[in-house]
């Protein structure tokens, strides 16, 4: 058998990623000064579920078994909010770190939101369609008991998108006997999803380039930007970074990275990407593997794609002034604190990449109104948020003398921690 379903599912807690999100809480509590009895609750999810379950392969005869996980990190605010990620490397730490960010996260850009996270163990490139959607559905239902409208409400994570999402809804109303589409968000448009959220991660992380760039500085016109990852978050970036005028001088995906010093062709590749899956065969620029990506020449660089690239082996030879984190827990602690050495402006993942879920929240709130806004009034808001968010934390690392991810932390974590205090220890 090729894949066994325990196959690095043991030390399920001991997941780097864990680890890193430890390490930054555990420092950033200590700096604030927060009460210990709060830090304790707050260092570990408030519920977890691990399921496994079956899936028949389009080849009728084969029946895989995987793990899926959905976890709660703090319920105190409101419902839990966070994505769904199909991806080899899941597991019970990976999704738990993932649900601590995505409390930061809400907190840092003021939703009633806890953080949550699910996903499943399982290559999602080596799906077909209807084998993605038996996933899908079979995974919702284990876990639909925990999931809900004023529960949790899961969204789009790497390796899942709207299609993924139009499941989620379909499987959940099935069960509840009545549509019920504020139970997911980042949907297809037919169902009361949007464009802007679509597009809202990548372009939210382009957006505060010009509030980025000013700390230090630096002229955003024919800005070179470099962009690892090219899924929705990276893809749209790079929309969004011409619009603005910038050159996209990389980008890259699993197949390996594409340069062109005077411009990838954005929507060539977004184009290439629709019909082939990956950047694989892409003529438009020369071909790097996703390690050189990171020395490639540039003054902004994107992480894009999975956790842990930006480490302390490379973020010394890291070009970039400015580093827009679009993707979740891209630098370790290490490699953080080498590129503060450097002078090198990091907006952490938890406000660079805050578009997404924010974009969820109103669509959340649209659902349960029935009352649907204009694309306009949505990337409005978003950009309204953003800004705000991003000059509330400038102003706190400015205040502390404090990195932007430290500051960020400070706040969002602080909000979390007053909530959890006036609610009080029941019983
Ligand atoms: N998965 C995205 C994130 O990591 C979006 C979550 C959401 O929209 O709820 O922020």
């Amino acid at each position: 058998m090729a894949h066994h379903i325990l196959e690095g599912g043991f030390q399920e807690w001991e997941s780097p990623l864990y680890q890193e999100a430890l390490k930054q809480f555990d420092h950033v509590a200590e700096l604030m000064g927060l009460d210990h009895n709060v830090a304790d609750r707050l260092r570990v999810p408030q519920r977890a579920l691990v399921v496994t379950f079956p899936f028949r392969h389009d080849d009728y005869s084969e029946v895989e078994s995987v793990f899926g996980y959905r976890v709660q990190h703090v319920l105190t605010m409101g419902p839990t909010k966070g994505g769904i990620r199909y991806a080899l490397d899941v597991n019970l730490g990976e999704v738990a770190a993932l649900a601590m960010l995505m409390t930061w996260k809400c907190a840092i850009v003021g939703l009633p939101f806890g953080g949550a996270k699910g996903g499943v163990r399982v290559d999602p490139l080596h799906l077909t369609r209807a084998e993605k959607q038996r996933v899908t559905r079979r995974y919702v239902t284990e876990i639909i008991g925990f999931i809900g409208p004023s529960r949790d409400i899961p969204a789009p994570d790497m390796g899942t998108d709207e299609q993924t999402m139009a499941w989620i809804m379909d499987t959940y109303s099935q069960q509840v006997g009545h549509a019920e589409p504020s139970v997911v968000t980042g949907k297809p448009p037919e169902l009361g999803g949007s464009i802007a959220r679509r597009e809202a991660t990548g372009r939210g992380v382009m957006s505060l380039l010009p509030l980025a760039a000013a700390r230090l500085g630096l002229d955003t016109d024919g800005a070179r930007v470099a962009i690892h990852g090219f899924g929705n978050v990276g893809s749209y970036a790079a929309v969004a970074a011409a619009e603005m005028g910038c050159r996209v001088v990389a980008v890259s995906d699993i197949s390996g990275a594409v340069y062109r010093g005077d411009g990838v062709d954005v929507a060539a590749a977004m184009e290439w990407v629709r019909r082939h899956r990956t950047l694989e065969g892409f003529g438009g620029g020369d071909r790097l593997s996703n390690e050189d990506l990171f020395a490639v020449d540039c003054d902004v660089l994107v992480p894009a794609a999975v956790g842990g690239v930006i480490t302390a082996a490379n973020a010394e030879d890291i070009p970039a002034r400015v580093i827009l984190e679009g993707a979740n827990g891209p630098t370790t602690t290490e490699a953080d604190a080498i590129l503060a050495d450097r002078g090198v402006l990091v907006v952490p993942d938890v406000l660079a990449n805050s578009g997404g879920v924010t974009a969820s929240y109103f669509e959340w709130v649209q659902d349960l109104q029935h009352y649907f806004w204009s694309e306009s009034e949505i990337r409005g808001r978003l950009h309204e948020i953003m800004a705000r968010a991003f000059r509330e934390v400038a102003a706190v690392a400015d205040e502390h003398r404090v990195d932007l991810r430290t500051a960020a932390l400070i706040k969002g974590i602080g909000r979390v921690a007053r909530a959890k205090l006036v609610r009080g220890v029941f019983p």
